[in-house]
């Protein structure tokens, strides 16, 4: 007896479609596309117009295309001794010749089903290799002779584990074909009502359908993302974090923090030892934090501001308050060096106001790690300083109230998590030197109260920076030496630790044993993430006291590094860094009263992107424009940390390119929370259904 098969519904799982099957359905699975609806939610990457030809001479880097061409040549290159292959299939066509790579075999028999001269469709990305326009494992596809009488538009897929383009599209066409049987189908939408009015968005199955095919007459639409099945698929994208964000953010209203006044007693002290003034910025920042601490609710507050600006002192104010009412605070920060460092500051700042301050890093020596657990449990610890050492489970706090995270990109969402857990709703204050984009801010950490700190302390120099290629490198480095002469201290920044054979970069072990060669006068000294970390911390003390003038290091030195003599900065191969990158780097000169330089020198092979960018730097010091800049070239990926970067995996939305329907998808999320905040209301469940899978997602 024949199996029956279901009628399609946007639940059925995938292998149960036509064309599909149980090991395809496995792959599929794997890629988290497990029902119909996921399947109709991996959207077109973009669409082909068929009715307009185009030609090997006419392709353009990384323009995704479909060609009609004829194989000239079938060529499999073994590697080495090895078994591996690479295959390469010869196109050409009227106006030119394009090679299609494979560097694994799709499957068995892919290559011996095209036979030499067989005209046949290529559908790929085109690839710049080494200066030549290639395909790397493009769809291709024997031509189909009924397809090609159609002037048709034809959605374009990512090919992904054998699945080729025009196969997701067969699979799609099937659905389709069957989906619309299931008399929810066309009723189903996770946009509550009013919010589509609201925003004149369109029903959701229609904008699927269009999606994956598209009207002719709205064509140029499609292909330009901005038709209204865009608008609605990418608003969907952004309402959908939001509500989460806003449920987040709302939730914390509901909880209790311990109770704290505003003493002032301890602030006054510490404001009256320093030898400066705070910032119009810094003393916003405080007094925001002063007035999240009196509501009762955990304060989650984000301070951004750019590196030199003074966060850490905000933050010690604030441990003085919260010291002052009898509980605890601590500080964790993503390296030993930093910590060392806060310690050392807070010992300064703090210590003479009376405030009992601790370190725990991994390296605590066991009998001391016992005597301060003991003492933080006794609640004799005011403010316990330290690296992700703090989230251990017998690190027990008598009181814990207040938690500050420094650098925060650098920490995931579940070491929050635990520190939250160490204490009864202990507020949070976040800092950041990595200024964040307005957009990305909110989508990333849309569920934080933010502070801006955009002035630097005065009387600091500003920083010249120029780009030198690698024919002025000499220069550069007679430069440093002349700093170095005048009795000031730099960095020499590499991107990596270790020889790498792919990448031919110049490495910070080699050149530093070079360097000292062709410089004895000057006094160089080596540092990077293999060290052990009390010799990482033993170097560092040893460049503070100025018993090393240049330190050649990686991007250990990245984070919050202070030595004010220091004014000088070489970064090699700088185009292997992102601008926010280069701009911390940068920001650990500049922090004394001496003029301050940053030399990015740049190998001649970069890219024109890559070129561009790096010449950026020296346009601007704001880290905001900076910040901008990058997001547009290279994503978010780079201002998130990695546990993070899954937040924002939109499929269809961008948060650059899309920031209105951001900003309206934001707004109607609050709206709805505000107004239903345990989502009660019928029009609401699928949200209510969203959020929870959500949270649990987060917490598990
Ligand atoms: P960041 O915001 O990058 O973490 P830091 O907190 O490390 O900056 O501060 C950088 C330097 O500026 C420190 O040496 C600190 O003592 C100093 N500083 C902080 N606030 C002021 C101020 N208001 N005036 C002058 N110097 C300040
Ligand atoms: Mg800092």
């Amino acid at each position: 007896m024949k199996k029956k098969i279901p009628n399609l519904t946007l639940e059925t799982p995938v292998q149960y479609i036509k064309g599909v099957g149980p090991k395809l359905g496995e792959i599929l699975g794997k890629r988290g596309i497990k029902t119909v609806l996921d399947l109709l939610e991996n959207y077109p990457r973009t669409y082909e117009d068929r009715r307009f030809g185009v030609t090997i001479a006419q392709l353009q880097y990384d323009q995704l295309v479909s060609l009609k061409a004829q194989i000239i040549k079938i060529q499999g290159i073994s590697l080495g001794r090895t078994q591996r292959k690479i295959y390469d299939i010869t196109l050409k066509d009227a106006t030119g010749v394009i090679h299609c790579k494979f560097f694994r075999i799709p499957y068995k028999g892919y290559f011996e089903r095209f036979k030499l001269f067989q005209e046949i469709r290529v559908v790929g990305k085109v690839i710049n290799y080494r200066g030549n326009k290639e395909f790397h494992h493009p769809d291709l596809r024997d031509m189909d002779p009924e397809e090609e009488l159609q002037d048709e538009i034809i959605p374009i897929y990512i090919e992904m584990d054998g699945v080729s383009s025009s196969k997701w599209q067969k699979i799609i066409d099937s659905i389709f074909l069957d989906i619309y049987k299931d008399p929810q189908f066309l009723k189903y939408d996770k946009i509550p009502y009013l919010v589509r009015e609201k925003n004149s968005l369109i029903g959701y199955t229609e904008a699927l359908k269009k999606i994956h095919r598209p009207p002719k007459n709205e064509f140029r639409l499609f292909l330009e993302s901005k038709s209204e099945s865009h608008r609605r698929l990418i608003f969907e994208e952004f309402f959908f974090l939001e509500v989460f964000l806003a449920s987040k953010k709302l939730g914390l209203k509901k909880e209790q923090s311990l109770p704290i006044i505003l003493y002032e007693e301890m602030k006054k002290k510490i404001l009256q030892n320093l030898p400066f003034q705070l910032t119009q910025g810094q003393r916003q920042a405080l007094a925001e934090v002063q007035d999240d601490f009196l509501t009762g609710h955990p304060m989650h507050r984000l301070v951004q501001g750019d590196v030199g600006c003074g966060k850490t002192l905000v933050a010690f104010l604030s441990c003085a308050i919260v010291a002052e009412n009898q509980l605890q605070s601590c500080l964790m920060v993503p390296t030993e060096i930093l910590a060392e460092q806060h310690f050392k500051n807070a010992q300064k700042y703090l210590l003479p106001a009376g405030l009992r301050i601790e370190i725990l890093s991994g390296k605590t020596k066991n009998s001391e790690r016992k005597e301060i657990l003991e003492k933080l449990a006794r609640g004799e610890i005011d403010l316990l300083i330290g690296t992700h050492a703090l989230i251990e489970d017998d690190v027990i706090f008598q009181k814990l109230a207040f938690v500050v995270i420094d650098e925060q990109h650098r920490f995931g969402v579940n070491q929050r998590l635990r520190l939250k857990q160490k204490g009864p709703a202990p507020h949070f204050l976040i800092m950041t030197a990595t200024p964040i984009p307005r957009t990305l801010a909110m989508t990333a950490f849309g569920d934080l109260d933010i502070s801006i700190i955009n002035e630097l302390p005065p009387g600091r120099a500003p920083i010249q920076t120029r780009v030198a290629f690698q024919n002025k490198r000499q220069q550069a480095l007679d430069f440093l030496q002349e700093q170095i002469k005048k009795g000031r201290q730099g960095y020499m920044v590499f991107p990596l630790v270790e020889e790498s054979e792919k990448l031919d970069l110049k490495n910070a072990t080699d050149e530093y044993e070079r360097l000292k060669i062709q410089y004895p006068g000057i006094r160089w000294a080596l540092l990077h993430g293999k060290m052990k970390s009390s010799e990482k911390e033993e170097i560092m003390n040893q460049f503070r006291n100025h018993q090393f003038d240049v330190l050649v290091s990686t991007t250990v030195i990245e984070v919050g590094v202070d030595v004010p003599n220091a004014n000088i900065m070489m970064i090699e191969h700088s185009e292997r860094f992102g601008l926010s990158q280069l701009h911390q780097l940068r920001g650990r000169v500049g922090r004394g009263e001496h003029k301050s330089f940053c030399i990015l020198l740049m190998g001649y092979a970069v890219s024109p992107e890559a070129k561009e960018r790096v010449m950026f730097m020296e346009s601007t010091t704001d880290g905001f424009k900076l910040a901008e800049f990058d997001l547009e070239l290279r994503g978010p990926g780079e201002y998130l940390g990695t546990k993070q970067s899954g937040l924002i995996g939109f499929k269809i939305a961008d948060i650059v390119k899309n920031q209105d329907l951001l900003l309206q998808a934001r707004q109607s999320a609050f709206e709805i929370l505000v107004a239903d905040p345990e989502l009660k209301f019928p029009d609401n469940h699928f949200i209510k259904e969203y959020v929870n899978k959500k949270r649990n997602a987060d917490l598990g």
